[in-house]
């Protein structure tokens, strides 16, 4: 079990998007701006990840999707209400177990604790 907050999350962007677009690096018809992924992976490894703003993130791969912590559980329940609105948290507990984790705001695991 481990806390990630945004820095985390913003020091694993460069990672997470050169394998997301590993196949697809020279694709022009993924972001509606036609800038390739490796175009854009060029300008996020220009940035320093240990104190770039979010902000910054976003501005390059065009929504905040890389740069947000998420709760998957309350993922789950924006989703299950249709919702086009991912929740934002300062912080998440991440489990893991093997390949496998799940991440878990504050508000859920004091719900959860309830359920004891
Ligand atoms: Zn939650």
């Amino acid at each position: 079990m481990k806390l990630i907050r945004q820095r985390d999350v913003i020091r694993e962007v460069v990672d997470a998007f050169a394998r997301s677009f590993a196949q697809h690096m020279d694709n022009v018809d993924i972001f509606p701006d036609g800038e390739t992924p490796r175009a854009k992976l060029g300008r996020l490894m220009a940035l320093d990840l240990e104190t770039c703003e979010a902000a910054a993130v976003d501005a390059i791969v065009g929504n905040d999707s890389w740069t947000r912590v998420e709760c998957d559980e309350c993922v789950n329940a924006a989703v299950a209400a249709g919702s086009y609105t991912m929740p934002k948290h300062e912080e998440v507990v991440e489990f893991s177990r093997g390949e496998k984790s799940v991440r878990v705001c504050g508000g859920c695991m004091a719900s959860a604790l309830k359920k004891f």
